[in-house]
């Protein structure tokens, strides 16, 4: 009999004891199902033997081992562990929230991929010293000797006591279970499409970079939008792939995976890949993530949670866009998906680069001390970076939010037949309905925020919580017929350049007109044949994409950032325009970006215009280091969220009082309401915690959870966020 520890999907931060009598393979790592309420869960083995915290005789029997899947690697559990314990989030979720939904499930899963074969002691063997009444036990040698390794099911059906013989033969080391194609299919390998030949600067990255796989080190490659970080990543691709390794990118956002798919496909005709990322349906899923854990597959390109999949051969890890926002799940398990991935690279003894224009300055404040090491890529490869001007806005009177200067840098771009795109980073037709004679805005009755106009719906639309109205004709408040859309969103901005431009062919590029599935992937194609002569659209046309004939770049409307209250607003907008201006010019003709604001002279907008990353690093840095905020200190941020705001006041100030008790080294703010304090009728406050040592935080955490999970507070919904992104 063992005892197993198993991890369940329960919010509860402990394994679940159960007796096992027999398995025909190894525990930890075994996907079961067991007895749990008055139902059967999933779950995975994470511990064996030990003490059992309850009497023996009330410790329920495992129900089922499948023994046909594969155990989960040691080093995933590991790294499950770790992703718990720092982040302060039940280990049984963060195991089950990280696999594949069919492994969820209290089935097993469809494919086999493990299979019963002879070990040498079985061939070595004299098979005559069975004893005679071992019928079924020769029959599943001879079978196995016949056939080669078999799927288990098979083996089990060439006699109706083969699983009892099965077990007896894995006990005695004769047949051993064994995972399906560690290797590479060899019968595929091809050699690599050429690429360009590197210039200098990314020869020295790829040589840097080169000589420390087979070990630990961390990369910053560092360099403008088109200075050719992806042909580095293919190089290095290239090496680990060649000698039998894996490797694992990720990219924060699933539309940016078929294009980076497509050119390592391209590259590599012969090698398996793996796409992961929640578009894919549920069965194919699995099947990627089996083809990543028993090594077929060399390169799995995914989002955040493909940081969990198994990869037996990993020798490099790539995080592209590595400042990006969307690495970091924002419920949850709150993880970044970038510093697992460095963790991974760690344990595994292995290089993991993290790739940006703009690095996190986390990141870059990491490679300014050496602790990662810094590759640079100076200007593109193949054409001029953009121009990029601000339009002083305060002085004219805007056209429907554009200015003179844009509409004419617009005008030349159709003469031209190049491409155009409006970047402003707002939905719908307007932020708000406004009433001018009384002040009325249109409220989410659920929310404290306005409603947003969307014209194209005729419909008044809440971004938090997706309430919807009809338009109304008339101000509830004074009954004036004249109510106003105020501000602009891509909706209008959309309608504004049909009138001006009635020729053009425009397309709008946002959450909105892309919520079908491909229908991003499908509008980019439409871009790319040049179907299209300007854009409008949101922060998702900002990433990574290349549209080759794209040579104009407006931006409307980002001043908003310069006074927000959130520390990091600068680097995201800095982040954000660079971005932006990156997809213009890519290629022969020059780019050329305006962007309209009423501070031109801001210090924000001089580095962009400069394309000086390193001097908006610098100062930025040292604001931080004096303000005492990250990367000079560590955050943890306290959410909590009940029906009354009472109740959410209450419990931030016991936990604030509580933690101040325990007497570590840590600041703890005031507690304070959510930017938007109420979601859908939910009341929302956080309180904030930060400290120089990030052990000390985490001992605090430690002390500070059992306190809050002690108190009784009913009804008020909580978590942390370590490192928290959002505050
Ligand atoms: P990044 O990832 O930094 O945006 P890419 O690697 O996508 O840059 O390179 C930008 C463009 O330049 C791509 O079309 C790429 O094929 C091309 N390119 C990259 N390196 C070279 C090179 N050494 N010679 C010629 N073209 C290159
Ligand atoms: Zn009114
Ligand atoms: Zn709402």
């Amino acid at each position: 009999m063992h005892l197993v520890r198993v991890a369940l999907d329960v919010p509860l931060p402990t394994l679940f004891d159960y007796r096992l009598e027999h398995s025909a393979g190894e525990l930890i790592g075994a996907r079961v199902l067991v007895p749990f309420g008055r139902g059967q869960r999933a779950g995975i083995i994470l511990e064996t033997g030990g003490e059992p915290a309850v009497p023996a005789h009330r410790i329920k029997r495992v129900a089922r081992v499948f023994e046909d899947e594969p155990r989960l690697a040691l080093d995933v559990i590991e790294l499950m562990r770790f992703a718990s314990r720092y982040y302060h989030y039940p280990i049984g979720q963060v195991v089950m929230g990280a696999l594949p939904q069919a492994l969820r499930r209290a089935q097993a899963s469809r494919e086999a991929s493990v299979r019963f074969a002879l070990t040498a002691a079985a061939r070595a063997a004299d098979w005559s010293t069975l004893p005679a009444r071992a019928v079924a036990r020769r029959r599943v040698l001879e079978y196995l000797r016949a056939h080669g390794p078999c799927a288990p099911g098979l083996v089990r059906s060439v006699a109706s006591t083969a699983p009892r013989a099965l077990r007896q033969l894995v006990a005695q080391g004769w047949v051993a279970l064994e995972a399906v194609a560690l290797a590479p299919d060899p019968t595929v390998a091809q050699a690599p499409a050429p690429g360009p030949p590197l210039n200098a600067d990314q020869t020295s990255a790829l040589e840097a970079i080169g000589a420390t796989l087979g070990r630990f080190s961390a990369w910053l490659l560092l360099g403008v939008t088109g200075s050719g970080k992806t042909e580095v990543y293919l190089r290095l691709i290239e090496r680990v792939i060649s000698r039998g390794g894996q490797v694992l990118i990720l990219v924060p956002e699933i539309n940016l995976t078929p294009q980076l798919e497509a050119r390592v496909a391209a590259r590599f005709p012969g090698a398996l890949l793996a796409g992961l990322h929640s578009g894919v349906p549920e069965a194919e899923r699995l099947r990627r993530w089996r083809a990543a854990e028993s090594g077929r597959a060399s390169v799995l390109i995914g989002t955040r949670l493909a940081v969990f999949t198994p990869l037996p051969r990993l020798a490099l890890v790539i995080v592209d866009e590595e400042h990006d926002a969307s690495l970091k799940q924002q419920e949850g398990l709150r993880y970044s998906a970038r510093d697992l991935a460095v963790l991974r690279a760690k344990q595994r003894e292995l290089p993991v680069v993290l790739g940006s224009a703009t690095p996190s300055l986390e990141s870059y404040a990491q490679a300014l001390t050496g602790r990662y090491r810094l590759a640079q890529l100076s200007g593109r490869v193949s054409s001029q970076l953009p121009s990029i001007r601000c339009v002083d806005t305060r002085a004219q009177r805007l056209r429907e939010g554009l200015s003179e200067a844009l509409i004419g840098a617009l005008a030349r771009g159709l003469a031209m037949r190049s491409q155009s795109l409006v970047f402003i980073n707002r939905r719908g037709y307007a932020p708000a309905l406004l009433c001018f004679a009384c002040g009325w805005s249109a409220p989410c009755p659920r929310c404290s925020a306005r409603l947003v106009l969307h014209l194209d719906a005729a419909r008044l639309r809440c971004h938090y919580c997706g309430h919807e109205e009809v338009v109304i004709r008339a101000c509830p408040s004074c009954g004036n017929l004249d109510l106003t859309a105020a501000g602009h969103g891509t909706q209008r901005i959309e309608r504004a350049l049909a009138q001006l431009f009635p020729g053009a062919r425009i397309l709008r590029i946002d959450r909105d007109t892309t919520r079908r599935r491909l229908a991003f992937e499908q509008m980019r194609q439409r871009v790319q044949d040049h179907e299209i002569d300007i854009l409008v659209g949101t922060q998702m046309l900002a990433k990574g994409h290349d549209f080759p004939r794209l040579t104009l770049v407006g931006v409307i409307n980002a001043d908003a950032a310069l006074y927000s209250t959130d520390f990091r607003a600068a680097e995201k907008l800095f982040a954000q325009l660079t971005q932006v201006a990156g997809r213009a010019g890519r290629r022969e003709a020059a780019g050329e970006v305006l962007i309209q604001t009423q501070f031109p002279g801001h210090p924000l907008y001089s580095a962009v215009q400069h394309q000086d990353y390193a001097a908006f690093a610098q100062l930025a840095l040292s604001e931080r280091r004096e303000a005492g905020f990250p990367p000079y200190a560590h955050q943890v941020l306290l959410r909590a969220e009940a029906r009354t705001r009472a109740a959410v006041e209450r419990f931030l100030r016991h936990a604030a009082r509580a933690g101040a008790r325990l007497g570590f080294r840590v600041e703890i703010y005031d507690p304070v309401p959510a930017p938007i304090a109420r979601v859908a009728g939910h009341e929302r406050g956080h309180l904030l915690v930060q400290s120089a040592s990030r052990g000390e935080l985490q001992r605090f955490l430690c002390a500070w959870t059992a306190e809050l999970s002690n108190d009784g507070a009913a009804r008020v919904r909580w978590a942390l966020d370590v490192d928290p992104l959002d505050l």
